[in-house]
């Protein structure tokens, strides 16, 4: 086991309806020294890569994507949840569909810090559908800038998300990715990496 697998096993928590509960280490309560060792390890799994900017989501993805844009020294910019149907031309928008909240909400990116010279790297806490995801990948493509890889801290691999974004040829790297949990029990297996 890695360190964010260990790190689940001892502190992750198996609640009903498929979500796990990280929220003493990851997305509420959030333990930097771990947050660092993630971002050294995608540092590696990128290596080499042309990267130029960070793109996240609001909120739980903004703070591991602050310590990964300390490895690649560069900018994050995080797509903004907006309820209003009014947004103006000076936004690339994505609908997006929460796997915790069951809402639909648009995203949105300003055009000034998105352009066609960036390389991306896409940072988020979880991969569940995939819907997250997709609405970074849209946004990017609206603003005709290339994915270079998207990095992931835990993905749930008994949901689709993580196939459906490998099919589509995106280089996918997830920290840790559990395979099943049982909430009568709270185990939790990962998928062997
Ligand atoms: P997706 O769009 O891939 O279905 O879900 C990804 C988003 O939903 C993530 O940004 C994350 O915030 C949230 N999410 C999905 N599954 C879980 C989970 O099991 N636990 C927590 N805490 N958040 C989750």
């Amino acid at each position: 086991m890695n360190f964010l697998e260990e790190r689940i096993q001892r502190d992750g928590i198996v609640k009903e309806g498929n979500v796990l509960k990280v929220d003493s280490f990851l997305n509420h309560q959030m333990d930097i020294a771990l947050f660092q060792q993630m971002g050294a390890e995608f540092k590696k799994r990128f290596a080499g890569q042309p990267i130029n900017k960070i793109l996240t989501i609001e909120a739980s993805g903004i703070g591991i994507a602050c310590i990964v844009a300390e490895q690649f020294h560069v900018p994050v910019v995080f797509a903004k949840k907006s309820k209003s149907i009014n947004i103006d031309g000076d936004m690339y928008v994505a609908e997006v569909e929460s796997f915790t909240h069951k809402t639909k909400n648009q995203v949105i990116v300003s055009r000034k810090f998105l352009t066609p010279e960036d390389h991306v790297l896409i940072i988020d806490d979880f991969l569940a559908n995939g819907c997250a995801l997709q609405g970074l990948i849209s946004i990017v493509s609206q603003a005709g800038g290339t994915v270079e890889g998207i990095g992931i801290a835990i993905e749930k691999g008994f949901q689709t998300g993580g196939q459906v974004i490998r099919n589509l040829g995106y280089h996918l790297e997830s920290l840790a990715i559990v395979e099943s949990m049982d909430t009568a029990t709270g185990k939790i297996v990962f998928r062997e990496q």
